[in-house]
This record gives C-alpha cells, structure tokens and sequence, in this order.
C-alpha cells in the first residue's frame, strides 16, 4: 500500500519511488492520474484500475496474481490508500490468503490538516466524508458531544452547507477549514464558524477541503 502526494509531486518517499519502480504491477484507482505521478519520476510499470467500483471484481485477480509470486503496489490518486479510498477488500483478501500487506507510510490529507490546525492533537476523531443523506442528521447530532476534536473531508459544492449544520447542531464551535493543501492556492482558516462562513461565502468555494472542528466542551 504505497502513500502518494495530496497535491505536491515533491511529497512523496524515496522507498515509495523505489517500490513503485520494483513492482510488477500497480493498481491505481485513477491510472491517469497515477500516471502523471509516474511520468515525474520516470517510473514505467504495467497498471490496472483499482477503484470503487471495480474493487469486488478486481480482488480476486489480483489475489490471484500475488498467490503467483508477483509483487503488486497499490496507490490511489491522493495520499494514504484506505484513508477514505479503496484498500480494504484487497487488504481483507490478501490477509484472508495469508499474503503479506506492505505499508509505505506519506501524506493524508487529515493528518497534515489537523497538525496545523492548532486544535489539540493528542486525541481526535476522523469521520471522512459525512453521509449525504441518509443518517446525516443522525451522525451530525452523535459528533456535536464528541470531546476529541473532529475531522472531516468535505467537498465545494457542499463545504458551506455543511458548516452551516454543524453551526446549527453544534452551536458556534471553533473549526479550520484547510483547503488545497500543499497546492499552489493552500489556505488555512481558522475561527469560530460565525466568522469562517462569511469568509468563504465571499468568493466561490474550489479545490480539496479539510474541516476540522474543536471537540465539545461541557460548560
Ligand atoms: N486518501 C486520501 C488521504 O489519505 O487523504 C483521501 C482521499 S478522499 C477520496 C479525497 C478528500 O481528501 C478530498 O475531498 C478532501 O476532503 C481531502 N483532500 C485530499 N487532498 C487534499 C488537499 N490537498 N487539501 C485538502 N484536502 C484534501
């Protein structure tokens, strides 16, 4: 399971470029954007799509392909595989084969969000994407007393909306909204969510967002 950058090609591990270059093959969940990520480093290497909703199907011929001895790296398009993108059936097979997972440890958005996010670190809670519909409510009302400090990935198109739920059901908690990080338009806002939604609502809402949001505490 090799570790790619969220953003800055530059952000990547020496073992990760080795392995990737000593694979047999590599499972990407996006083979052109891997690609570009290869390109840089001058890495040629066969690649089959490993994503979504190819993953059930994939598993086993890939299984297959290791029980044969080959060596497979498994990326995803950004950061840590498993980390809110596809692992898990392969990670469960392979184990269940008795075949040996490899972690090549680099960047996870959540990770490089909530260290600078100067909420405290020593225990938080990571909840990926919230649910769009279905038990979103449910979810938002069992994190407003959560005591750990919360961290969420969040889209554009619903980063606002979103903020202003938690603003809702939380009250007005301090949170970090951490967007395109390591990328040429990184921004890092911090505040209570009073002051962060004007904020952004002031220009249009692009890129990849991070929210992370200060744990309840008990008055
Ligand atoms: N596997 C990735 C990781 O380890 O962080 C996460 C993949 S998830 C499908 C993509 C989400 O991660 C984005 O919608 C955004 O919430 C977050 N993300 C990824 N890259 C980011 C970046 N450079 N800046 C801010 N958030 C990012």
């Amino acid at each position: 399971l090799v570790a790619t950058p969220i953003g800055n090609l530059d952000d990547i591990t020496y073992r990760a470029v080795k392995v990737l270059g000593s694979v047999d093959l590599i499972a990407a969940e996006d083979t052109r954007k891997t690609k570009i990520l290869l390109d840089h480093y001058a890495i040629s290497k066969p690649m089959v799509s490993y994503f979504n909703y190819n993953e059930r199907q994939r598993t086993p011929q890939l299984i297959e392909k290791l029980r044969q001895g080959q060596s497979i790296a498994l990326v995803s398009d950004a950061g840590t595989p498993g980390i809110s993108d596809p692992a898990y059936h392969i990670v469960h097979s392979a184990l269940a084969s008795s075949i040996p997972i490899i972690p090549i440890p680099g960047p996870s958005a959540f990770i490089s969000a909530l260290v600078v996010s100067g909420l405290p670190t020593d225990r938080f809670v990571f909840e990926g994407f919230l649910p769009v519909k279905k038990g979103r409510k449910t979810k938002l009302g069992i994190l407003s007393t959560e005591p750990r400090t919360i961290i969420l990935y969040e889209s554009p198109h619903r980063i606002l909306k979103t903020l202003g739920e938690i603003q809702s059901v939380f009250g007005d908690r301090n949170v970090v909204v951490a967007r395109e990080l390591t990328k040429k338009f990184e921004e890092i806002v911090r505040g209570p969510i009073s002051s962060i939604l004007p904020q952004l609502s002031a220009k249009p809402t692009r890129g990849e967002y991070v929210l992370v949001v200060e744990g309840y505490i008990p008055s």
